[in-house]
């Protein structure tokens, strides 16, 4: 299947996120030693256990919703936060990167799905933020791009519907806050259900979970 999907991906130039949440260090293990690097978690404990015991040059990517006081576990080693939802969250995130002195990248999450239970900013919520605290207030972090799901449906129109408003955003705040910062290039949108839709609707990045592990017990994100 990885390379299947890698074959997928290859004329997007797409970076694929392998979701290994829930899974055992030894399933991890499989795709690492067929190439894969970048590794997805949604909880800040798992995610220091799997980095223990896997090997170091694991690129783990944070995708789930952050506690702050949990941030300074993940500070040291974390490749990319992708669900920044809320200026509080970016504002601890500078906190901590400075005590350590490195700067963590992260993505910007967008909330464009139906679900009031998804996490993110709206497009307004995050110009009026930017426009308030520009880039520049958070030397620590390097802020890469935005991050979103789409809705929880078989409405192929609508999902598409939404990471075309996805992609939309991106470029607009691209446009507004990160013109001189090459830095500001990733969408990460995309799941096993709905990644070949985010490619055509401009994905560079896909974070794919059961279609490379197997189905997982519950498919809800705690
Ligand atoms: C679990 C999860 C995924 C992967 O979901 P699959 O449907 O298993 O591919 C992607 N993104 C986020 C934020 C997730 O929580």
């Amino acid at each position: 299947m990885l390379f299947q999907l890698l074959r997928e991906l290859e004329p997007y130039r797409a970076k694929l996120v392998a979701v290994s949440k829930t899974k055992p260090v030894e399933a991890i293990q499989v795709l690492y030693d067929e190439g894969q690097r970048i590794f997805g978690e949604n909880r800040v404990q798992e995610i220091m256990e799997k980095a223990d015991r896997l090997p170091s040059d694991i690129q783990w990517h944070m995708i789930g919703h952050l506690q702050t006081n949990k941030i300074k576990y993940i500070a040291p080693f974390i490749h990319l936060i992708q669900s920044v939802d809320r200026p509080k969250l970016l504002h601890a995130i500078q906190a901590e990167a400075a005590k350590i002195n490195r700067i963590i990248p992260i993505l910007l999450q967008l909330h464009v799905a139906q679900e009031e239970t998804k996490f993110g900013f709206s497009e307004e919520e995050l110009m009026v933020f930017l426009n308030e605290e520009p880039p520049a207030s958070f030397p620590n972090v390097a802020i890469q791009g935005v991050m979103a799901m789409a809705s929880f449906t078989e409405d192929e129109k609508q999902i598409r519907r939404e990471f075309a408003q996805v992609r939309a955003t991106y470029g607009r705040i691209k446009t507004k806050y990160f013109q001189d910062n090459p830095e500001f290039s990733e969408c990460s949108m995309g799941m096993s259900g709905d990644y070949q839709i985010a490619l055509e609707e401009g994905a560079t990045m896909v974070r794919i979970g059961s279609l490379l592990f197997g189905p997982r017990p519950c498919q809800i994100t705690p």
